[in-house]
């Protein structure tokens, strides 16, 4: 082996040595000061994880260095996309709590002797090291940080906290309420922010970290000590006054009946905070608990239905230029993430003002996802206002995102004839209008498609590919893989009245308005949806994505389905035409003239049954949507529903609760409702064949 060259992501190259291995999942070398470098290259996979097998050779290689003691150890990733991802999910799916227990005391084991080691150890971190990689850079003593470095506990989106030395490494590390919120709360700490917490020693460019590992290694870097905060929180009464707070707080958006996970967090830190051996046992047994957890293994599953949406995007687009037509709310977003994500783009509008708008709106989204001023400055060149529509000869995929009026997208198509590139893709982004009946003004049918975004596109992943009766599949899967390209997650769904989504969402609308009108308080029907666990309430929503638009969908989905629909309410149609539409002008259900409602409390009245009323509607939807083939299965269907909306995700998706619950059990409640309320609630008869 001697004489190889081990290449890895930057300019440090390393010989390897007589134990240099560059077989399973770590890549070994000994550089010239005798430091072991212990690269992650986990195979078959581009991006990092911690499994067991990653686990058992990193056992392997710590007892090698035990034996002939290293001047140092570096541990660093060969992967461009970053450190490490976190554990391996799949892997958790066989375990049982005893087996969990057992595995995650043999790597606490390994980890425990990586920072017992005597010779000074070294995380190198580029991209993002997360979850069970950010507790392997936590076992070093230090972590130095390349730009763009970012670090984060995403457990808690799993319905788990840190398992592998998480709740008491890092709590010793840095100001022990910044560490439990990181955990509590599953954000990320990028690099900047990092440093000055104290997780990050050090951030130097790439072509410094052989130097910084040496000024590390020579005691030259200066290690982060445990601060007064730290000693503070070994009292007990500290402890216990902070986890009150923090238990409130978290109730605010994790209620603990349907998210374990964070209270049992602050429980174990509250009881075991100043005794780190009884944390290192407690934190076992509790991430071994929580796995069983119906809540952690429902989010497991809503991990598993992004993978398979993520899968949908793979592939080749063939799409280098976008041009979006319409810079308003939507194509202003969409051309900003295209162009993020490395596309030319060109943006026309009948208006100038929404094209300079767009930039603004742009660079604030670059802002907002951390970039750096490089990326801005690229992401910013690459998207050009373009009123008068020259990028359309050049584009490879033309978006329209104009008015939702059919006259004006009709006209908008019927222009672009012979102004296309030959094989050019164009999609239409509307939300209430047949993509069948618009490919009736295009230039190429079997190249057009609908491309529905949901608002605020940069916020929203689920993207809808609405294939039409004469899309080519061509054309559907270059879309996908056009969305998957851009960071986004595709549905590819068949056109159909509010497509899936929609369909879905403007009977649960629409009810709330009737409950309204029967003298239902609107705060009363936000919390019974609340609690059931939506992100938001059925009115904040409509408010949210503006009353004008609530109200396009919900006549244009009444008009054109064959099943009854909630009457749309006489108070909706006149706030419209006062041109209250909600969040957008400051009022609409609610006052948001400072930017958030603020709803009166007696919260007291939302009961089960006006739960049902409001949820089942959408359940009998989503029966709908899958007996017409619009969805392409449940699993699908629960994707589709929770990365655009939220939709209660410890739940596992509308289907996926549906089953749980009792489809029969469900149908019947349907039945009862219909009696008392009328035909809208008659169970579809796609129920039937669910079982
Ligand atoms: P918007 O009113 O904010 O923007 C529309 C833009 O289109 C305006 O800037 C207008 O000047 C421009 N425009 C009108 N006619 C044009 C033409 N002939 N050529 C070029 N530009 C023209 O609307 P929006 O909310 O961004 O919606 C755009 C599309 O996206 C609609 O089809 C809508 O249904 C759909 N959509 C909207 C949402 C939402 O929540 N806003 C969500 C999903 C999809």
């Amino acid at each position: 082996m001697t004489g190889h060259v081990l290449k890895f992501l930057g300019e440090t190259k390393l010989e390897l040595g007589p134990t240099g291995q560059a077989e399973g999942n770590w890549r070994t070398a000994r550089d010239d000061n005798n430091v072991l470098w212990l690269v992650l290259d986990k195979t078959d996979s581009s991006v990092n994880t911690i499994s067991e097998e990653v686990i058992r050779e990193l056992d392997n290689h710590i007892a090698a260095a035990e034996a002939d003691k290293p001047a140092a150890l570096v541990i660093r990733s060969a992967k461009t996309a970053g450190f490490a991802a976190g554990a391996d999910i799949s892997g958790f799916e066989t375990m049982t709590d005893k087996g969990a227990a057992d595995l995650l005391k043999q790597a606490h084991g390994v980890l425990d002797r990586i920072e017992a080691l005597p010779c000074p150890t070294i995380c190198v971190v580029h991209g993002a090291a997360l979850g069970a990689g950010f507790e392997l850079a936590l076992a070093c003593d230090y972590r130095i940080a390349t730009p763009g470095a970012s670090f984060g506990f995403p457990e808690v989106q799993l319905g788990l906290h840190p398992g592998l030395g998480g709740t008491f490494r890092l709590p010793a590390l840095i100001d022990p309420t910044d560490a439990m919120t990181m955990m509590l709360t599953g954000k990320t700490a990028h690099t900047k922010r990092a440093k000055s917490q104290g997780i990050a020693d050090a951030v130097v460019e790439e072509r410094h970290v052989a130097a910084a590992v040496t000024a590390a290694r020579t005691g030259k870097i200066e290690r982060q000590s445990q601060g007064l905060k730290f000693r503070a929180f070994s009292f007990d009464q500290a402890r216990s006054l902070a986890a009150r707070q923090m238990r409130s707080k978290t109730e605010e958006k994790a209620p603990k009946e349907h998210y374990p996970a964070p209270y049992a967090l602050i429980d174990l830190w509250e009881k075991h905070g100043d005794d780190r051996e009884a944390m290192q046992q407690a934190e076992i047994d509790s991430f071994a608990q929580l796995l069983e957890t119906k809540t952690s293994k429902n989010l497991r599953r809503v991990f598993f239905l992004q993978q398979s949406l993520k899968e949908a995007g793979r592939g080749e687009d063939g799409i280098a230029h976008v041009h979006v037509i319409g810079a308003g709310a939507m194509g202003a977003e969409i051309a900003a993430i295209a162009a993020i994500k490395g596309k030319t783009v060109t943006l026309g509008d009948i208006q100038t003002d929404p094209l300079g708008q767009a930039v603004k709106t742009a660079a604030k989204i670059c802002e907002d996802k951390h970039l750096s001023g490089i990326e801005t400055r690229d992401a910013l060149d690459r998207l050009m206002p373009d009123p008068h529509g020259y990028g359309l000869a050049h584009a490879d995929l033309v978006i329209e995102a104009a008015s939702e009026e059919q006259e004006i997208k009709e006209k908008i198509f019927k222009g672009l004839k012979g102004a296309l590139k030959k094989d050019a893709i164009l999609a239409t982004n509307t939300s209430s209008l047949s993509v069948d009946e618009l490919a009736a003004a295009v230039p190429a049918k079997s190249r057009f498609a609908g491309l529905h975004y949901f608002n605020p596109v940069s916020k929203i992943d689920l993207v809808e590919v609405v294939k039409g009766t004469a899309t080519n599949d061509k054309t559907a899967s270059r879309l996908a893989a056009f969305c998957g390209a851009t960071g986004k997650l595709p549905a590819l769904v068949t056109d159909y009245p509010g497509f899936v989504v929609n369909r879905a969402l403007v009977p649960y609308m629409l009810e709330a308005m009737v409950l309204m009108d029967e003298g239902v308080s609107k705060e009363v029907i936000d919390t019974a949806a609340i609690r059931f666990g939506m992100p938001m309430g059925p009115v904040t929503l409509a408010d949210q994505v503006g009353l004008d638009i609530g109200l396009h969908v919900a006549e244009s989905l009444a008009d054109s389905l064959d099943t009854a629909m909630p009457p749309i309410s006489d108070d909706l149609r006149q706030r419209v035409d006062k041109g209250e539409l909600g969040k957008k002008t400051g009022k609409g259900f609610y006052d948001w003239s400072d930017g958030t409602p603020h709803p009166d409390a007696d919260m007291d009245n939302a009961t089960d049954d006006l739960t049902d009323r409001l949820i089942l509607p959408m359940l009998n939807a989503c029966v709908e949507v899958l007996r017409k083939g619009v969805a392409k299965d449940a699993d699908q269907l629960d994707a589709a529903m929770i990365f655009a909306t939220g939709w209660a995700p410890f739940r596992g998706g509308p289907m996926h609760y549906a089953k749980a619950r009792g489809t029969a059990e469900i149908k019947k409640r349907l039945t009862d409702l219909e009696s008392a309320h009328g035909p809208r609630f008659a169970p579809d008869p796609g129920w039937s064949d669910l079982g």
